[in-house]
């Protein structure tokens, strides 16, 4: 595999940075994980749209243009001979002193490692997942605003342990008011009769670009959903539940800590905005 870093591709195995890279240090920098299907690279814009405002909200200034970066991210799936992957795209703040100031920091990193996808496995899909609710908050919008996507995971890595430790590959977060945000590594919809919701971005959720497809597909669909305060008690007697994510696109809910939701197997209208989503992820894509 050839890895983009520092404006070329070398080997997976020189692909290095320096331990003195505030990205190592502090978890200084921003991200992305995007999805190469069928050699188009879905909703590729609205990632580097997201990238650019993670940047900017943390004072980081982004070494390429959104035109630079979209070439680099095509250009490492090219070399990697790729049609269908997983793109993660990040930049480190850089080498700095072991001082926080990210003022020291001259050059930030940028890394483009292009790969094979792995999914949830398949079963997942036709079963849906079990889920708990982690004891582990999101962390306070006020502390680092949830809309920047930044490398500093170590909460929801923690919440991703509890629900290992509980025997399931996802979990909920909740906000410090207690609303649900999101999950680990994915949003969170649910229905109750005919409504759908979806916690908004002030509770602690990430503008997960999947999530907004969805709301698009809805929209198009003439399926309301609000963006709103969600409670555990609205999670455990939901009718259908469904996560979405760049990785897991949407996958199906039918246990949260212990509580079926419906009828125990994934919801009838989330199999069908999976299929709406599928049919959308080359259209929506920027071809290599
Ligand atoms: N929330 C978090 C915390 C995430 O890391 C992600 C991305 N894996 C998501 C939600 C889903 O966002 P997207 O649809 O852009 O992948």
């Amino acid at each position: 595999m050839k890895v983009y870093i520092n404006g070329g591709f070398v080997d997976e195995a020189d692909a290095k940075i320096s331990v003195f890279d505030h990205g190592l240090l502090y978890g200084d920098g921003v991200f992305e994980g995007i999805r190469l299907y069928k050699g188009c690279v879905f909703k590729l814009e609205e990632h580097l749209e997201r990238l650019e405002m993670s940047a900017k909200a943390i004072l980081l200034d982004l070494p390429m243009s959104r035109q630079e970066l979209s070439d680099a991210v095509c250009e490492a799936c090219r070399v990697n001979g790729l049609s269908d992957g997983y793109i993660r795209l990040v930049v480190t703040r850089g080498v700095g002193t072991l001082g926080l100031s990210h003022k020291n920091c001259k050059n930030p990193q940028v890394i483009i490692i292009a790969d094979k996808i792995a999914l949830y496995p398949k079963e997942f899909y036709t079963q849906g997942l079990r889920i708990i609710t982690s004891p582990t908050r999101r962390i306070n919008p006020a502390a680092l605003p949830p809309m920047v996507k930044s490398l500093n995971y170590l909460n929801n890595i923690m919440a991703k342990a509890d629900a290992g430790l509980a025997g399931c590959l996802e979990a909920i977060m909740l906000n410090d008011q207690g609303y649900v945000a999101e999950c680990t590594g994915d949003n969170i919809f649910l229905r109750h009769k005919d409504r759908w919701a979806t916690p908004p971005s002030h509770a602690g959720a990430l503008k997960g670009i999947t999530r907004g497809a969805v709301l698009e597909i809805m929209e198009a669909e003439g399926i309301a959903c609000a963006e709103t305060n969600i409670t555990r008690y609205e999670v455990w007697t939901a009718d259908e539940i469904f996560l979405t994510g760049t990785a897991a696109e949407l996958i199906p809910v039918v246990e949260v800590d212990g509580r079926r939701i419906g009828s125990g197997s994934p919801g009838e209208q989330t199999l069908k905005l999976l299929d709406a989503f599928q049919d959308r992820v080359t259209r929506d894509g920027t071809m290599l």
